[in-house]
């Protein structure tokens, strides 16, 4: 399996969780090419059904699609293209990158309008994120708000990535949740552990 057949199946199951809604969410991955390349989503499509063509390679550099990953030649990249270049070129470690609309984190930052971070603390699954070995610890999520200016944010998104106030991921207000890894495997485990503190926490709040 190459990398935009992991990408497809990692979508998929992500889609059947309930994580990428009415085609929401968008994806990406490097190539694995040494072209400092991604395949990224394509903009509209049910990320529960993608298939090959639904991948567009994208340079991470000059931010323009150079084709797909099946037949078709070009497509629509996700509009939010932009916060996946900005990961890549912060943090070039960065082997992909994940973003869903998660109704859990969605739910918190409408919930507390005025919480500009959200703070996971004292829970064993925090251990499931890069450089965290114990349960006694805080990782706190930054929540920006939300807009349909994506370059607006990933300029906001990149000042805070190079204060280090982002190492595993953020929120976006009403919208949903970035995360990602050095590969795709550690990508997925990182938004997996982060979407079940997500939904704990507000488990949580509702019963406090
Ligand atoms: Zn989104």
């Amino acid at each position: 399996m190459d990398a935009a057949d992991a990408l497809i199946a990692v979508a998929a199951r992500l889609a059947a969780a309930g994580n990428l809604p009415a085609t929401s969410g968008n994806l990406s991955v490097r190539t694995g090419d040494p072209d400092g390349t991604i395949w990224l989503t394509r903009s509209g499509r049910d990320k529960g059904h993608l298939v090959r063509d639904d991948l567009l390679r994208v340079d991470v550099g000059t931010g323009e699609v150079i084709g797909t990953a099946g037949t078709a030649a070009w497509g629509k990249p996700s509009a939010e293209t932009g916060l996946h270049l900005q990961r890549y070129r912060a943090v070039p470690s960065t082997g992909a990158v994940l973003h869903v609309h998660d109704p859990a984190g969605t739910a918190l930052t409408m919930a507390a309008p005025g919480e500009e971070a959200l703070v996971l603390e004292g829970y064993e699954l925090l251990k499931a994120l890069d450089g965290i070995a114990t349960h006694a610890t805080r990782v706190t999520l930054p929540v920006f708000p939300n807009t349909q200016d994506i370059e607006a944010l990933a300029t906001d998104v990149d000042a805070a990535t190079r204060d280090g106030r982002v190492p595993h991921g953020y929120l976006i207000r009403g919208h949903g949740l970035y995360a990602w890894g050095d590969t795709l495997a550690d990508a997925s485990r990182h938004l997996d552990a982060l979407l079940f503190l997500l939904g704990v926490e507000l488990d949580r709040r509702r019963i406090a």
